[in-house]
């Protein structure tokens, strides 16, 4: 095998090619500006999609969920919960809170936030007299977290929950849309994701007076008086009508995207399921994921060779494979704060130590997704 010349990326924007003339009619109506009728319109389309009464554009996922801690009163000293396995923007806006994370491991099904460990978070932190302001459930690779469970749990000790839904718009879970089942939802459109602005994300929720709040921070917290008038500290997080005007034409293609993605997904499990020590990220039987990323483990006992050398393989073919998102309680950002574990050991660092992300973007190609098949079966020696 040659080495080839093209990067095969993990996953890459995927325009339409409708961008374009949304993009064209911002610039002729000449609304450059940080809010506008694509700003307004985006925010609509995506509420209508994802069945919420509304929704608020930013300029990142972690704004809005920056904007949800704030809306839930979370401020210094406060405890909030999170996934310990995720990617840190769902964990730093607790530090711009100048609150305390607590991280809570995965379960095996889906990989997301195990009701167990949560449980036993929630009790000590009863017994402690320090429940938490918030928890951050992530739904993981674009699969929804088992959120009957979880929301059974935090009602309980009446915790509110937000969904960090950033991988995940376009799933459901038992027929509602995944980001929607918490009291605020966030979605991201950086360049990896779904969809994409560029970058931006957006707020959702059915509590529109909260909205509401979050849309005059965003924009500088301007209280209504004609010259500037500010009574409270603000945040300029609004998305721009640019980007909002190419997240509605992306918008329309989502439905597609997530076929795309499920067929990449359905194509490596075929061909590299059954091999021995080598298991797929599951499908709940709860939901439908968007398997934004394709993630496998690999067992090194059983396979011989670690994830970590298999991704250094690929990258000889200049395939872009992905160790698992490091958990937040590994990071030295975050050593000082206490995590929960599933039942006796920790299954997010096994995810870590043994899980690998494959080229997962909804515009790869059926003769990409062959020659990454193959790079991975040489790297693990089961293509003799
Ligand atoms: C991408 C991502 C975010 C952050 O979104 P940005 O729009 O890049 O700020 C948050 N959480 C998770 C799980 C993500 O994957």
């Amino acid at each position: 095998m040659t080495k080839q010349v093209k990067r095969i990326y993990l996953s890459s924007p995927h325009m339409s090619g409708k961008e374009q003339q949304f993009v064209d009619d911002a610039f002729q109506s000449n609304w450059i500006a940080p809010l506008g009728p694509h700003v307004d319109a985006f925010e609509k389309e995506i509420a209508n999609y994802v069945k919420c009464a509304g929704a608020v554009a930013m300029c990142s996922g972690t704004a809005a969920i920056h904007l949800s801690l704030k809306l839930l009163g979370v401020g210094k000293g406060d405890t909030v919960f999170c996934s310990t396995l995720t990617f840190v923007a769902s964990a730093n806006p607790i530090l711009y809170q100048d609150a305390d994370p607590v991280f809570i491991d995965s379960e095996p099904l889906s990989w997301n936030m195990s009701p167990a460990a949560l449980k036993k978070a929630l009790i000590h932190a009863k017994s402690m007299g320090n429940l938490p302001k918030a928890v951050i459930v992530v739904n993981l690779y674009g699969q929804n977290a088992d959120m009957d469970s979880l929301l059974a749990i935090c009602n309980e000790y009446n915790v509110p929950v937000i969904e960090d839904a950033a991988e995940s718009l376009g799933a459901n879970y038992r027929h509602k849309a995944s980001g929607t089942l918490g009291k605020f939802g966030i979605y991201s459109f950086n360049g990896n994701k779904m969809i994409t602005t560029s970058g931006g994300g957006i707020l959702v929720s059915d509590d529109l007076d909260a909205l509401e709040k979050a849309r005059f921070w965003a924009t500088q917290a301007r209280d209504p008086a004609r010259h500037y008038e500010h009574s409270e500290m603000g945040y300029n997080y609004r998305l721009s009508n640019i980007l909002a005007a190419i997240g509605r034409a992306q918008l329309q293609v989502l439905d597609e995207r997530v076929t795309a993605r499920r067929a990449v997904f359905e194509r490596y499990d075929s061909e590299l399921g059954h091999l021995d020590g080598i298991q797929f990220i599951p499908e709940a039987s709860y939901g439908r994921c968007t398997r934004w990323l394709t993630a496998l483990t690999i067992d090194p006992t059983k396979v011989g060779v670690s994830a970590s050398q298999v991704i250094d393989e690929l990258a000889l073919y200049n395939i872009e494979a992905r160790p698992v998102w490091k958990p937040m309680h590994l990071q030295p950002l975050f050593k000082q704060y206490p995590y929960f574990i599933h039942g006796d050991s920790s299954i997010s660092d096994v995810l870590f130590k043994n899980g690998i992300c494959l080229p997962s973007g909804s515009n790869l190609t059926q003769e990409d997704q062959s020659f990454v098949i193959d790079c991975f079966k040489r790297a693990i020696g089961s293509d003799k």
